[in-house]
């Protein structure tokens, strides 16, 4: 199956210049969804993952059916004054502007093999951000899964020594 099929390219969108990638389509469409969502099961299977975390929002839409799919949990990274307990913070930088994300205190148990999982990886801003959540908690990320990577904006940099899969490159 060819997943690019599924991402609408949005021109210009939220702002000028960026190349919005759309992945509405494929979540639409359910043997697109489920054959995206295998593959990163059997990455967090292999990776012996015992939690997913993810960020807002489009983290949870991949992160949730890999919990269900595997039987684990799976714990929300959100913008600031979304989550209703004692939460920790990190500030990060987007490819688009500057935020704050919060992770709940006890979300994450120390030594927990935690699997990331995010929509896209564009500059790994976000990503570094939950990444440093995660491990001040005391967990360890065993792997990082993206439907989407833009290639060209090299964001594995940003998140070297850590194992990354990618279901759909862009050059
Ligand atoms: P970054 O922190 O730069 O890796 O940005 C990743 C986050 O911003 C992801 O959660 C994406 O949802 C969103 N994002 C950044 N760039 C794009 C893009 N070109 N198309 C769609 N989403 C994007």
């Amino acid at each position: 199956m060819n997943l690019k099929e599924y991402i609408k390219i949005v021109p210009d969108w939220p702002k000028p210049g960026i190349q919005f990638k759309d992945i509405t389509p494929l979540m639409d469409n359910g043997d697109a969804f489920r054959y995206a969502t295998d593959q990163i099961v059997a990455y967090a299977r292999e990776k012996q993952a015992d939690l997913i975390v993810g960020p807002e929002a489009r983290g949870f839409i991949v992160g949730c059916p890999v919990a269900y799919s595997l039987g684990v949990g799976f714990a929300p990274v959100r913008k600031e004054g979304k989550l209703p307990r004692e939460t920790i913070k990190v500030e990060y930088g987007l490819e688009y502007g500057k935020d704050v994300l919060t992770i709940h205190k006890d979300a994450v148990k120390p030594g927990q093999r935690i699997l990331i999982t995010d929509d896209l990886l564009a500059t790994g801003g976000t990503i570094d951000a939950t990444i440093k959540l995660v491990e001040q908690l005391g967990g360890v990320v065993v792997g990082i899964a993206f439907l989407i990577e833009l290639n060209y904006l090299n964001g594995r940099k940003n998140l070297e020594g850590y194992d990354i899969l990618t279901i759909i490159p862009y050059d």
